[in-house]
């Protein structure tokens, strides 16, 4: 017997209206991922991995087709529903960091537990800033932190409420290669720990080989 995946895709199509104008991007995608798996998403620009991230994390709605995360099929799910599905599921950290200019580091990650009510919120988001090894810059706003910094931060806020599902748009790819190699041991390193389910979109072939168990190329919408 073999246990059910914990992301099933199944035949799911993405096409894009622009006004008069229709734009496939996804053809019929269909993709078994089993829980805990470290999956590396590559495929040249504009091929539609940022599309399938989107669709994945709830972020956008497939044209047709199912997706099925943890037992939940997310593909017809609205609006309240599926935003409080994807907070209590998907941790997603983008290409640019997004993390909010007006909050230190410190506060972006105990803002977002706080506003949830979740209880000792400072000391988790401190334990939080440890663990990806932001340590002293903690009371640093964005604008102060450098790129790597900065996405430690992200990478903090996005483990807040251990999502199952943790999703990475070319993470690294505004790094140096010092720093990308650094912080590529660092997610390593958490996904031994965390056993959550990564889909890690990348262009760099070495960082697909060395995190991830399988890879996955998306082309021609397949
Ligand atoms: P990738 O991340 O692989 O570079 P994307 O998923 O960002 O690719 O985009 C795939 C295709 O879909 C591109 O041709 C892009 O222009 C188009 N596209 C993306 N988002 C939209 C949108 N909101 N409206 C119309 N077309 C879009
Ligand atoms: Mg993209």
């Amino acid at each position: 017997m073999t246990a059910a995946p914990l992301l099933a895709l199944d035949r799911v199509r993405k096409v894009y209206r622009r006004e008069a104008e229709q734009v496939p991007v996804l053809d019929g995608v269909s993709l078994e991922i089993p829980d805990g798996e470290f999956v590396a998403l590559m495929g040249p620009s504009g091929s539609g991995k940022t599309t399938l991230l989107n669709l994945i994390g709830g972020i956008d709605q497939p044209t047709s087709g199912d997706i099925v995360v943890a037992g939940t099929n997310i593909a017809r799910m609205k609006g309240n529903e599926l935003a409080r599905w994807r907070s209590a599921t998907i941790g997603y950290i983008f290409q640019l960091y997004n993390l909010v200019p007006v909050l230190t580091a410190y506060e972006n990650v105990a803002v977002p537990m706080e506003i949830r009510g979740t209880p000792n919120a400072g000391a988790r988001a401190r334990a939080l800033l440890e663990e990806v090894g932001l340590t002293g810059r903690a009371h640093h706003y964005p604008s102060q932190l450098s790129g790597g910094e900065q996405q430690r931060v992200a990478l903090a806020r996005a483990l807040v409420l251990e999502p199952a599902v943790l999703l990475f748009d070319e993470p690294l790819s505004n790094l140096d290669a010092q720093l990308r190699n650094e912080m590529r041991s660092e997610i390593k390193r958490l996904h031994q720990r965390l056993g959550a389910t990564i889909i890690y979109v990348t262009h760099d072939q070495t960082e697909a080989m060395t995190l991830a168990d399988r890879i996955c190329v998306l082309q021609g919408g397949h």
